[in-house]
């Protein structure tokens, strides 16, 4: 008897069309234009999941397990806030229609309050060598944010105009460390920029995250299947040129956000 397998084989099975307007945006959908790249939410995978398609790709087993530790690391820190006595509200939803009728709807997953001031509270739980380097620093490089968190965070602080600055809470899956990030948004010459622990990153911006919601707006009313924004397939230079930037031997053959997407078979055949 392995009830390992029974179990994975059930958590595991693809998911299902699910039926969602397809004008109405989530942050976890949010992307940007940096430099000749794009960072957050590809394209075209939001057009499948706009319109509805089945998932062609399940999630695998260690991954559906990492969410669901980290679902249960969210309550754990509910608990503990509201112990603490600094819980305003959790899971709180919204939604913002914008001038040009783009619709974003979100979830935060809490409020919390210290003297007189509440704050938009975002948790995420990490775990791996990689992650954990990245996000706390390493022995000599500092830790920052993930670039998708922050662009999620900024469309929080733009839907809940109320709080003026939200705190990302890290918390390692692996020994439950924590780290905290305060995020806040500035206006320079009409443009709507990020701060993190008070320090611009002018590469970020509300109107260049707008811009790309708009052009998969565009996409999805014209009915059209938008470019790759990730590679799905490594071409021999591309693996070549990677090795040179790690100075290894990459076993890596697509870019890791085609590896965790959940239409990549989709994709494939769609060319
Ligand atoms: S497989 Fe890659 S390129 Fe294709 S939809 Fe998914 S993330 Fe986008």
């Amino acid at each position: 008897m392995d009830f390992t397998k029974i179990i994975n084989d059930t958590i595991t099975e693809p998911w299902g069309a699910r039926k969602r307007d397809p004008h109405v945006f989530w942050p976890s959908e949010a992307s940007m234009v940096v430099g000749d790249h794009i960072i957050g939410k590809c394209h075209r995978a939001a057009f499948y999941s706009c319109n509805g398609i089945s998932a062609t790709n399940p999630i695998d087993p260690k991954s559906i397990r990492k969410m669901e530790a980290g679902r249960a690391i969210e309550q754990n820190e509910h608990k503990f806030a509201e112990a603490a006595g600094i819980l305003v509200g959790k899971n709180i939803k919204a939604r913002k229609t914008y001038p040009d009728g783009l619709i974003i709807s979100a979830e935060i997953d809490a409020v919390y309050a210290h003297e007189e001031q509440e704050f938009i509270i975002e948790i995420k739980s990490i775990g791996g060598y990689y992650a954990r380097k990245s996000v706390f620093g390493g022995a000599r490089t500092s830790g920052a944010p993930k670039e998708d968190h922050l662009l999620q965070t900024m469309l929080y602080l733009d839907i809940f105009p109320k709080y003026g600055e939200a705190i990302i809470r890290y918390i390692d899956r692996t020994d439950c460390d924590t780290m905290e990030y305060v995020i806040s948004l500035f206006d320079l010459e009409g443009v709507t920029m990020l701060a993190v622990d008070g320090q611009p990153h002018p590469d970020f911006s509300l109107q260049r995250i707008m811009a790309r919601y708009k052009s998969l707006d565009a996409y999805i009313s014209s009915d059209t299947l938008p470019p790759r924004d990730y590679c799905i397939k490594y071409s021999a230079e591309q693996k070549r040129a990677i090795n040179r930037t790690l100075k290894t031997k990459t076993t890596r053959v697509r870019d890791w956000q085609c590896s965790y997407c959940r239409f990549q078979s989709r994709c494939l055949k769609d060319g």
